[in-house]
């Protein structure tokens, strides 16, 4: 085997161990550019911008909490949200446009690094307190924050929180901060339904 072809071999077979150790760790982000099914990109604001509007939606945007952090591709994001809007219209009853409407103008802030806050409700409504680690928080009817905490979106808080944002949007004061629990009003069974059912299709996707 000439040489070359054999060193090109051993790169492929050496990349596709870092790919497959990327998807089990994704903080290893060996040869991510080369495939198209990883959502995640590694960004660095020495580099290049952190804030980043997403495609084809009015006036979304994406950005990092941190300097050196990790994004969704906002390629990927938009093709998230817009099966979203399309999946939620279906199932709620409830024109696109109107929806997105409601998402318009929504800053969307992704971080590898994990948080914790005070105290959270379930999604039965139970409150937890203490230091509990969330992977999404509604901080206003236009800004949520999702952790990117494997190499896809739909692993994300993505829709729960788009979920938050549709009835804090509707409800103006709060987005149901205690979902199926009877404190606020808002969030019903079938949107805990439609999380898992979107969560399906986006795996499907490999988004
Ligand atoms: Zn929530």
């Amino acid at each position: 085997m000439p040489s070359n072809l054999k060193k090109n071999l051993l790169l492929k077979s050496a990349c596709f161990i870092i790919l497959f150790s990327a998807i089990l760790l994704p903080a290893t982000n060996g040869c991510i550019s080369s495939t198209n099914n990883v959502s995640v990109v590694e960004v660095d604001c020495r580099k290049a911008t952190l804030e980043y509007s997403i495609p084809n939606t009015p006036n979304i945007t994406t950005k990092t909490s941190f300097c050196s952090d990790y994004m969704f591709r906002p390629n990927a994001l938009g093709l998230a949200i817009k099966i979203f809007v399309k999946e939620y219209s279906n199932e709620f009853n409830m024109p696109e446009e109107k929806i997105w409407a409601m998402l318009s103008g929504l800053q969307i802030e992704v971080s590898a690094i994990p948080r914790t806050v005070h105290a959270a409700f379930d999604v039965d409504g139970k409150l937890l307190k203490g230091e509990v680690p969330v992977n999404g928080l509604a901080l206003s009817k236009s800004h949520i924050w999702i952790e990117a905490k494997t190499s896809q979106i739909w692993s994300s808080a993505l829709v729960h929180e788009l979920i938050h944002v549709i009835i804090w949007r509707k409800n103006k004061v709060h987005g149901d901060p205690d979902h199926e629990g009877g404190q606020f009003s808002g969030w019903r069974k079938e949107h805990t339904i439609f999380i898992k059912k979107m969560k399906n299709i986006l795996l499907d996707m490999e988004l």
